[in-house]
């Protein structure tokens, strides 16, 4: 291993931590011996879970008295780089950890690569980005002094815990953040949902502009509901406001990577694809025989979305 340590910014949701952190944790342990945790509002619950990821420390932040992370995540991390600086910084490519990461270029002068999917160790650390709609793959390397700053897609690793005890928490405070870290989160909203969240179900059956009018989307909900899964969007069905933005898979939607994801009625654009592509096993439903759905398909199957779901709804019920 050539990275002397990693710091990676994780992020607390409901008493633990997001998936995403999880994953950045454990590809961080494959790339050097030597990983930190950065978060805010740390318990012996949140060390105990870094700690069983890889990380040997956790620097916390602290209670940010209902502040955005953004500002004093940031200052925190400045002030310690100023102490000494790890190698680099991966922060989840999520709304508060690409808040903070803006902000640390900021205040540290380095840039930051983002929408990163791949990170691998040849003589310094090394990224992968798709660009062009993920039909190009590029890499690139930091080149001077100070910590690279890099913002990781959900679901570019996978998360496996490594047994490591709990890590050592260590006091980082934001210190003086000024105006920028006086907006408080005045209220929050927990979006409805019933059944597994999209980015974390098991089975994702998603719906498309071949569903022809808002109203089918209640086929692709009942079918993920009676495969315990999450129902799924193209951005089409989305732009045409037929389903909540919180849908959507893709390039400028959510990373999934279920077990099955069911494409009903979806063409197969490689916006959307570099969103579900990594899926274990596709299934594709769609009249047109040469839809590109159909070259990363395991299983296809040709033909009307409102036959062949009614269908797959009625044998799923036969079985439960
Ligand atoms: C910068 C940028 C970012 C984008 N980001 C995303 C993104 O994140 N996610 C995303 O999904 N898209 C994204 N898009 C849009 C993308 O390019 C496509 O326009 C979109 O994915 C198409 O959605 P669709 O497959 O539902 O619709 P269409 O491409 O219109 O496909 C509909 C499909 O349904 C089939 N069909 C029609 N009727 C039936 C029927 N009765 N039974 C079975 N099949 C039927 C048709 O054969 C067709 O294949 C992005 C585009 C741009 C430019």
């Amino acid at each position: 291993m050539t990275i002397a340590s990693l710091w990676v910014i994780v992020e607390p949701a409901n008493g633990s931590l997001t998936s995403t952190s999880f994953e950045l944790l454990s590809h961080a342990r494959t790339l050097s011996a030597n990983v930190a945790a950065i978060t805010w509002g740390a318990n012996d619950a949140l060390a105990a879970a870094v700690g069983e990821y890889g990380a040997t420390t956790l620097y916390d932040v602290g209670d940010l008295g209902g502040a955005l992370p953004g500002a004093p995540v940031a200052s925190a991390i400045a002030t310690l780089v100023a102490q000494g600086t790890p190698d680099a910084i991966l922060v989840p490519a999520s709304y508060d950890g690409r808040d903070i990461i803006a902000r640390l270029s900021a205040r540290l002068d380095r840039p930051v690569l983002t929408n990163v999917t791949g990170l691998s160790d040849e003589d310094g650390l090394v990224t992968e980005h798709p660009i062009f709609g993920g039909t190009q793959i590029v890499n690139a390397r930091f080149t001077g002094d100070g910590p690279g700053l890099i913002a990781v897609r959900p679901k570019s690793f996978a998360a496996e815990p490594s047994g490591g005890a709990a890590a050592t928490v260590v006091a980082a405070p934001a210190g003086d953040t000024g105006a920028s870290g006086a907006a408080i989160i005045v209220t929050s909203h927990v979006e409805e949902r019933t059944g597994p969240k999209l980015e974390e179900a098991a089975v994702v059956v998603s719906g498309g502009r071949g569903l022809g009018e808002a109203d089918k989307y209640s086929l692709i909900e009942e079918a993920a509901r009676l495969l315990h899964g999450a129902p799924g969007a193209s951005r089409a069905i989305v732009d045409a406001g037929w389903v909540p933005y919180s849908h959507q898979v893709g390039q400028t939607g959510k990373t999934v990577k279920p077990t099955v994801y069911i494409a009903c009625g979806i063409s197969g654009a490689t916006q959307h694809m570099v969103g579900m592509k990594g899926s274990k096993n596709i299934v594709a439903i769609n009249k047109d025989p040469d839809a590109p759905i159909f070259q990363i398909a395991d299983f296809g199957v040709v033909g009307d979305v409102h036959k062949v779901l009614p269908a797959l709804i009625e044998a799923l019920k036969s079985r439960s």
